[in-house]
């Protein structure tokens, strides 16, 4: 039988609840689990879309829901199967906990594609250690060692924990878009996600330009690693990019104007969408017929894509601009997220749990 242990966490009690301190239950390690002591928690917008059921109509949140998915840590005990790990090793965990291992999707190594998957948090919990899984504002976590990360020695690990969402969800579609030398990219959004897909672009060898709705981000965008930069209000800015890229990707988290986008494409070229607003995107059929257009989406990454992004994360000194905060600030945190007023993430700095 699985035994349990009490961890200090961070937990909204429904979807108009601030995140106040809870204790939550986790599980003792089995046979190929990781033991975690989290040092670093980044904040992605996923958690607060979700902290406040925002994304009620494709996966109702359960309460009390503990978000975060952008965990580094320290393992503390491993169990007696697991062979990848051992205690004091710097780790990574993030959106995945575990999969069935065994479908085609795990076997294509895209495992949130799994039928059978464990999200970090709001997701069934296989181990039922509790009804659904809880996330990274916590002092620990246990994960299955194939969901286990390595994270490069040379990377600042505040500035690390972010790569393991925001970092891989742009990485792998920049990567499926065949973004280096010789290809213009569009980055849509200049926040969390958005100012890593600047920086992975550019270490990819790519021309980047960003788009974005805050006139004071322009320095920022060009010190990040942009070519160009666009005010997106500005419509004679956006006109004179119309039909000039192959590749955009879309990293906006509100209601926007999709079409004016698309209108920025070459004939078949791609819009890319990682953003997952509330509400339903509106597209004009013929935005995309004009010019044999497509626009798709992107979950995330694959493990062995997230090691691979580490990896190259390592190779590059490639980390998030952070601005790290106590686990006390978290509802402050996600007001400001709302309002573009942070550079460009927050990760919370797990020791002030302590506190
Ligand atoms: P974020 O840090 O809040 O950044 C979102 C950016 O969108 C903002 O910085 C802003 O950029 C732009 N924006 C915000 N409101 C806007 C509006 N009304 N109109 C136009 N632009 C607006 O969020 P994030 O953590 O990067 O996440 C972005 C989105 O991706 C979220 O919806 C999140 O849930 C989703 N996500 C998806 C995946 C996936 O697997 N597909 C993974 C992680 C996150 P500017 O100030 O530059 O305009
Ligand atoms: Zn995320």
């Amino acid at each position: 039988m699985t035994t349990i242990y009490q961890a200090k966490a961070y937990s909204a009690a429904s979807k108009t609840s601030p995140l106040v301190s809870a204790s939550i239950p986790r599980r003792d390690t089995t046979a190929r689990d990781v033991q975690i002591e989290i040092l670093f928690c980044g904040i992605c917008h996923s958690d607060l879309h979700q902290a406040r059921d925002e994304w009620n109509s494709v996966m109702p949140t359960v309460y009390p829901c503990v978000p975060g998915h952008e965990i580094v840590g320290r393992v503390t005990k491993v169990g007696p199967e697991v062979t990848k790990f051992k205690a004091g090793d710097l780790v990574g965990v993030g959106c995945l906990v575990d999969s069935d291992h065994t479908c085609p999707a795990c076997k294509a190594g895209v495992e949130v594609f799994c039928a059978n998957v464990t999200l970090t948090y709001n997701s069934p919990d296989r181990h039922q250690t509790a009804p659904v899984t809880y996330g990274g504002y916590s002092e620990s976590v246990v994960v299955d060692q194939d969901f286990v990360l390595r994270i490069p020695a040379n990377l600042d690990l505040a500035g690390a924990a972010p790569l393991l969402c925001a970092g891989i969800t742009t990485y792998s579609p920049l990567r499926r878009a065949k973004a280096g030398p010789g290809k213009k990219v569009g980055i849509v959004g200049l926040g969390g996600l958005g100012h890593m897909g600047v920086k992975l672009a550019k270490a990819m060898g790519a021309h980047v330009v960003v788009f974005t709705t805050s006139e004071n981000k322009r320095q920022d965008a060009l010190r990040l690693g942009a070519d160009e930069v666009v005010f997106s209000r500005n419509k004679e800015e956006m006109e004179k990019c119309a039909g000039s890229f192959e590749f955009i990707l879309d990293c906006v988290a509100a209601d926007h104007d999709v079409d004016a986008y698309l209108n920025l494409l070459t004939l078949n070229g791609n819009l890319t969408l990682v953003g997952a607003p509330e509400k339903p995107l509106s597209v004009g059929a013929f935005a995309l017929i004009f010019g044999n257009k497509t626009l798709s989406g992107s979950a995330i990454g694959g493990i062995a894509e997230t090691q691979e992004m580490l990896d190259f994360c390592g190779k590059h000194n490639i980390t998030s601009d952070v601005e790290v905060i106590p686990i006390q600030q978290i509802n402050e945190a996600y007001e400001r997220i709302l309002k573009s007023d942070v550079k460009y993430r927050f990760s919370i700095d797990m020791a002030s749990l302590k506190d």
